[in-house]
C-alpha cells in the first residue's frame, strides 16, 4: 500500500481523554476516533489490525471444528423473556422499540439467539454435537466505558457456543475450545495465562478466562510462582494451614458486652479495645436473591461475595442498605454480630474462623461490643466455608508455593452452560433410546477489538506501538528516502513490488516528506520492520533494516533482496516466538 495514498490521520499530542498507552497510541497512530463514549470508528490501519486478529481466531476455531455463522444483531425480547434475562440483564442491555411498539435489544452475547436457532433444527443425538461462532459487533451500555478498544459499548466479538449430548460431551467441548484460544492467543504474540474463574452455579472448573499479563489490566489475578495456578480473584481458592491448633471452646469465659460509643470501624474498633484485627469477627449483612442472610470473616480479611452467592445458591448479592441493618441487628450499622442477631437470618463463616477462639464481635446493639464470643457456644452457624478473598501472603492452594498478585487484561472466556439455557428454552433432543433430553451447552468468547489494545499496551516504547508481526497493521514499512532523487525512487519502487510478490503486506512510504516525519511515523504506527533506502544505501547496493521492538539495524543486500529479506523477516518472527503464517 503507497502511503501517498493511504489514509492515516496520525495526532502529535495525546488525546486529553486517554488514560491508558493503547488508547493513546491507537488515536496518535490513527488507527481509531471516537465517535461517542465507548464508540468508535475504526480507521483503515485499525480495521487492518483488527481483521489479522479475526483471521487467526477464525482459523483456530475452524481447525477446532467450529462452524462459522453469522446471527443478527437485533434480537426480539421474547426470546429474553423465555429466559429470564430481559429482567435480569439490567441496563447494560439497550432496549429499543420497533414503529409497531414491539420490544427488542441490540445483542451483549447471543446465548438466546443461538439456542432458539438450534432447538427449531437440532432434533436428534446424531445431529450433535455442534458448535457454532459468529465474529460480530456487541453492544453493552458499560456502566463505564474506558480505555478505548479495552472497554467499549460497542466492540468485536467472536462467540461461540457448543451444544453436546451429555456432560462428557460438553466437558470434551469445553478443552477443545481451551485449547484453540491457547492457539490463537500464542499465534497472535499475547503473552497471556489462562485462569479458573468463577463458575457460579455450574461450580467445577469449567470456566476459564484468558488473561493478557499487563499492569492497565482492570483484573486481578493470583498465580503461583512454582506451579501452574492462576485464578481471578473471585475465584482462587484460600488454603486452610494443615496442622489446625486446638481450639477448647469451653476455655473461653463467658460472653461480655463492652461499650464502644461511635466506635464502627473494624479499625475503631482496635484501637479503642486495644486489640490486632485478627481477634475479630467482621460481620457483614448480604441479601442474596432478596434474603438476608449474614457472612463472618476475620476482622484483618475480606469477603469474597461471590464465594458466599455460590455457597448460598443464588443469583444476586449485594450489601444490606441501612434500613434492613437497623431491622436485623436493632443498631447502627457497625453493630453487627453473630450473637444474638435476628434469627431467621442464616449465618456463613468462613473456615479460618475454626482456627481459633474467645473473638470480639459486635453486640447488635448500639454502641457495643462483645468479648469473648465463642462461635459454636453463643451462635447457630449454618455453614462454615471457604468465603474470604485470597491474599498475596497466603499459600497456592494447590501445591502451596508463593503467590503473586498480577493484573490482567481478560482476552477470552470459555464457559461451561450445562443446561441453563436449554432447559429454560426447551432446546431438547431425543437420545439414543428415544428420550427427550435438553442439550448440554458451552459458551466461547474473544474480545477481538480488545486484544489490538492489549497487543499495544504489552508492545510498546516512548516512540510509540511495537507490534507482532502477527498483527501489524502491515508487516513491514518501506521509507524511500528518494526526495528528488529518481534513482532511490525508481528502485524503493522496484524493491516494493518485489516485496508484494513475496506476499508480504507492505506499507510504502513514497510520501514526500521529510525523513525524521517519516522515521517518526512509522515508529509511531509500529510496523515491525522497517526498510529505508536513501541515497547513499544505494550508491553502496544495501537497503537499511530496522527491527521495531529492538532498535536493532542490520543491512540488507540490494543484490539477492528478496532472499536476504525473506530469511531476515523470519527471524524477526522468531524473535516474537511466532512463525510466519
Ligand atoms: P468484563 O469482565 O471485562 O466485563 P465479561 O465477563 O463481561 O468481561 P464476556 O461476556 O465473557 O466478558 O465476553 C467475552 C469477551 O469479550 C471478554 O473476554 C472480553 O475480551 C470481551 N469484552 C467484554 N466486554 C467488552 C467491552 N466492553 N469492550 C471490549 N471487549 C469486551
Ligand atoms: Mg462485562
Amino acid at each position: 500500500m503507497r502511503l501517498s495514498r493511504y489514509y492515516i490521520p496520525t495526532l502529535k499530542e495525546d488525546p486529553a481523554d486517554a488514560d491508558v498507552v493503547s488508547h493513546k497510541l491507537l488515536m496518535r497512530a490513527g488507527m481509531i476516533r471516537k465517535l461517542t463514549s465507548g464508540i468508535y470508528n475504526y480507521l483503515p490501519l485499525g480495521l487492518r489490525s483488527i481483521n489479522k486478529v479475526a483471521a487467526i481466531v477464525r482459523e483456530e476455531m475452524d481447525r477446532a471444528g467450529a462452524m462459522e455463522v453469522l446471527l443478527p444483531m437485533v434480537q426480539p425480547a421474547d426470546l429474553w423473556v423465555e429466559t429470564g434475562r430481559w429482567d435480569y440483564y439490567g441496563k447494560e442491555l439497550l432496549r429499543v422499540k420497533d414503529r409497531h411498539g414491539r420490544d427488542y435489544c441490540l445483542g451483549p452475547t447471543h446465548e438466546e439467539v443461538i439456542t432458539d436457532l438450534v432447538r427449531g433444527e437440532i432434533k436428534s443425538y446424531k445431529q450433535l454435537p455442534v458448535n457454532l461462532y459468529q465474529i460480530q459487533t456487541k453492544f453493552r451500555d458499560e456502566i463505564r466505558p474506558r480505555f478505548g478498544l479495552m472497554r467499549g459499548r460497542e466492540f468485536i466479538m467472536k462467540d461461540a457456543y457448543s451444544f453436546d449430548k451429555d456432560e462428557d460431551g460438553a466437558e470434551k467441548s469445553y478443552w477443545e475450545m481451551f485449547e484453540a484460544y491457547r492457539a490463537a492467543f500464542s499465534r497472535i504474540g499475547l503473552r497471556f495465562k489462562p485462569v479458573q474463574a468463577d463458575s457460579g452455579a455450574i461450580g467445577g472448573d469449567f470456566s476459564h478466562e484468558f488473561m493478557v499479563l499487563a499492569d492497565t489490566g482492570e483484573d486481578t489475578i493470583a498465580s503461583c510462582l512454582s506451579c501452574e495456578f492462576g485464578a481471578n480473584l473471585e475465584k482462587a481458592r484460600v488454603k486452610l494451614p494443615e496442622a489446625k491448633p486446638e481450639v477448647d471452646e469451653s476455655a473461653v469465659p463467658a460472653m461480655e458486652e463492652v461499650a464502644t460509643p461511635g466506635v464502627h470501624t473494624v479499625e475503631e474498633v482496635c484501637s479503642f479495645l486495644d486489640i490486632t484485627a485478627d481477634k475479630l469477627v467482621k460481620t457483614l449483612l448480604l441479601v442474596v436473591d432478596g434474603e438476608p442472610v449474614a457472612a463472618l470473616v476475620r476482622g484483618d480479611r475480606e469477603l469474597n461475595d461471590i464465594k458466599l452467592r455460590n455457597i448460598v445458591g443464588g443469583n444476586e448479592i449485594e450489601m444490606a442498605d441501612e434500613a434492613l441493618v437497623r431491622e436485623l441487628t436493632n443498631a447502627p450499622v457497625g453493630f453487627a454480630g453473630p450473637a444474638g442477631l435476628d434469627t431467621n437470618v442464616p449465618i456463613y463463616a468462613d473456615r479460618e474462623l475454626t482456627m481459633s477462639t474467645d473473638w470480639v464481635a459486635g453486640a447488635n446493639k448500639s454502641d457495643t461490643h462483645v468479648l469473648h464470643l465463642a462461635l459454636e457456644r453463643d451462635c447457630t452457624i449454618e455453614r462454615y466455608a471457604d468465603l474470604r478473598v485470597i491474599e498475596e501472603t497466603d499459600p497456592c492452594p494447590e501445591c502451596g508455593g508463593k503467590i503473586e498478585f498480577t493484573r490482567g487484561i481478560e482476552v477470552g472466556h470459555v464457559f461451561k452452560l450445562g443446561l441453563k439455557y436449554s432447559e429454560k428454552m426447551e432446546a431438547t433432543f431425543l437420545d439414543e433410546n428415544g428420550k427427550s433430553k435438553p442439550m448440554v451447552m458451552g459458551c466461547y468468547g474473544i474480545g477481538v477489538s480488545r486484544i489490538v489494545a492489549s497487543a499495544i499496551e504489552q508492545n510498546n516504547d516512548e516512540n510509540g506501538c511495537c507490534f507482532p508481526p502477527s498483527i501489524a497493521p502491515f508487516e513491514v514499512c518501506l521509507i524511500s528516502l528518494g526526495g528528488k532523487d529518481q534513482d532511490v525512487a525508481d528502485k524503493a519502487e522496484e524493491l516494493y513490488g518485489e516485496i508484494m510478490k513475496l506476499g508480504v503486506d507492505a506499507a510504502y512510504d513514497d510520501r514526500k516528506e521529510r525523513p525524521g516525519v517519516k522515521f517518526a511515523e512509522a515508529d509511531l504506527i509500529g510496523y515491525p520492520m522497517q526498510l529505508v533506502l536513501g541515497g547513499k544505501g544505494l550508491k553502496n547496493g544495501i537497503i537499511e533494516a530496522k527491527d521495531r521492538k529492538t532498535g536493532e539495524k542490520i543491512e540488507l543486500p540490494l543484490d539477492g533482496f528478496a532472499e536476504a529479506f525473506t530469511a531476515w523477516r523470519k527471524e524477526i518472527w522468531n524473535n516474537w516466538g511466532l512463525e510466519i503464517a
